[in-house]
């Protein structure tokens, strides 16, 4: 081992990007037996661990890194399933980088953190590929019979359900769509996160006692009252940001512009790449501008080259040291041909006589003063405007929290920006109603919506053993 090897962390193999730009399968291919035990052999076991200070999971990450090095496989996804229920989403789609990783000390010491998250991977993976072989590991849990329900099947409800689950609860997950996993399935594509290991951990979940009812609408198919009536003692809401934002320019109603929450909820959920096996096809021209530079963009952007799109663009109003995706996602987009359009933001949407989209019209930003961001303020340059070719646009400059729900619960506090008011703990202004998750916070990330689920599940446990 040489001093340059020594230092930095195992890297992870991944397609190529002129082959993976071609199809869905997933991007990086995780790590071998091999390669884990010798990430794992960085860990220095660090007494006071300030890596676990930046899980809002509360993975005990240097146990589980330990059995990993002792090839205790089991035991390492069961020291991460103590606290976080979904390891192998987790491990994929975390933003580390800004957590656990940052923390660790040997970050600070300049060589590279311990590459967590890939560990975690490998240990949810090595476990689900044992589960398949009849081999994996199943938990056993005492029932007290209390009904709570849990609405939305996203990360934080999901995470709230199992915590209560393994509380001896009687729990109830009601979800709107026909498929559990909130984002994670409707939202994050197949190349990210697999949607058979979302469903499998959700399997997990289900073992724990909680029973699933698909294709609910709360606040439509019952409404809360309804469910008090049928015994349901609590209620946490994880009902997400599912409501997209437009812009508000000219052009917006044209054919060809999508939310990126319906273009992505088309591809990933209706399976909108396997047509026509499934028979739900979504419309890609050659030319795809995105506006916007979250996670979001960056996924309807590397969709729409999959679906065949020739030339996919960013159009982004700052500059690319704002982009608040993550930067692997960037660097992923960028290697597989998507060009960023930086310092630009569009003024309308052209279309020809039958409605459909010509072109973008943009003007070109200079950054000005912080704004209450904290990040400078694009100022649009006069005289600057010009036409970008383009014959689909998708926007993806964020959502808001689906109002559905929330109209239907009378007395319900929310902010201004409609988000549901809750403290730290999940407790709303009503006492038997608990949030957390986007709902709570606007579009977040899938670890913070667990966290949120977690203290609520304590904080439910809290208020029902008082009752
Ligand atoms: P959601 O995941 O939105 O789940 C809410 C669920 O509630 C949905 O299934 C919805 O159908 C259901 N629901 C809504 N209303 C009702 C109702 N009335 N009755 C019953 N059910 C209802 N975060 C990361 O950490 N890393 C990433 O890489 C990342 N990439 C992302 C990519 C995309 C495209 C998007 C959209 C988000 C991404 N995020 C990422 C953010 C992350 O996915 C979210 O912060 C997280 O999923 C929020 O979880 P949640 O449980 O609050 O809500
Ligand atoms: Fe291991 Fe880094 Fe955590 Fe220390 S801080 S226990 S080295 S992962």
């Amino acid at each position: 081992m040489d001093n340059n090897e020594k230092f930095t962390h195992v890297r992870m193999r991944e397609q190529a990007p002129e082959e993976r730009r071609k199809n869905f399968k997933e991007v990086p291919y995780g790590y071998s037996e091999e390669e884990a035990l010798k990430e794992a052999a960085r860990c220095l076991g660090c007494k006071k661990p300030p890596c676990v200070a930046g899980c809002p999971a509360e993975v005990d990450i240097p146990t589980f890194i330990k059995a990993i090095k002792e090839k205790r496989f089991k035991d390492a996804v069961n020291v991460i399933k103590n606290t976080n229920t979904l390891p192998a989403v987790c491990g994929r789609v975390c933003p580390q980088e800004d957590q656990c990783e940052k923390n660790c000390v040997l970050q600070k010491t300049g060589k590279g953190p311990v590459k967590i998250g890939n560990l975690e991977r490998f240990a949810a993976d090595t476990d689900r590929a044992n589960a398949d072989n009849g081999s994996g590991s199943v938990a056993t849990i005492a029932r007290h019979g209390k009904k709570v329900a849990v609405i939305g099947a996203g990360p934080s409800g999901l995470t709230c359900a199992s915590d209560l689950a393994k509380k001896g609860y009687r729990v109830t997950l009601f979800e709107a769509l026909h498929r559990p996993g909130g984002v994670l399935v409707y939202g994050i594509p197949e190349f990210r996160l697999p949607k058979d290991i979302v469903y499998k951990e959700v399997d997990e979940i289900k073992k724990l006692g909680v029973e699933l009812k698909m294709n609910f609408v709360v606040g439509k198919t019952s409404t809360l009252d309804d469910l008090r009536k049928e015994g349901f003692e609590a209620f946490f809401i994880g009902t997400g940001a599912g409501l997209p934002w437009f812009m508000g320019i000219e052009g917006e109603n044209l054919s060809g512009v999508y939310s990126a929450n319906e273009f992505l909820t088309r591809v990933n959920l209706m399976k909108a790449y396997r047509f026509p096996e499934y028979d739900t096809p979504v419309t890609v021209g050659k030319r795809v501008a995105v506006v916007g530079a979250g996670n979001v963009a960056m996924d309807s952007a590397r969709c729409a080259l999959r679906l065949g799109a020739e030339k996919v663009y960013i159009v982004y109003r700052r500059t690319e040291a704002e982009m608040p995706a993550r930067i692997d996602e960037i660097h992923h987009a960028k290697q597989e041909g998507v060009e960023l359009h930086l310092l630009t933001n569009p003024v309308k949407i052209l279309g020809d006589e039958k409605g459909n989209i010509k072109s973008l019209v943009c003007i070109k930003n200079k950054l000005g003063e912080p704004d209450s961001s904290g990040r400078p303020r694009p100022v649009p340059i006069e005289g600057s405007e010009f036409e970008m070719p383009v014959e689909t646009v998708i926007m993806a400059i964020g959502n808001g929290p689906n109002p559905l729900l929330i109209a239907s619960i009378q007395g319900l506090t929310t902010n201004k920006r409609g988000n549901i008011t809750a403290d730290d703990k999940g407790h709303t202004n009503i006492p038997d109603v608990f949030a957390g998750g986007d709902i709570v916070t606007g579009a977040a990330t899938v670890i913070a919506a667990m966290g949120a689920g977690k203290v609520a599940a304590r904080a439910m446990d809290e208020y029902l053993s008082s009752k």
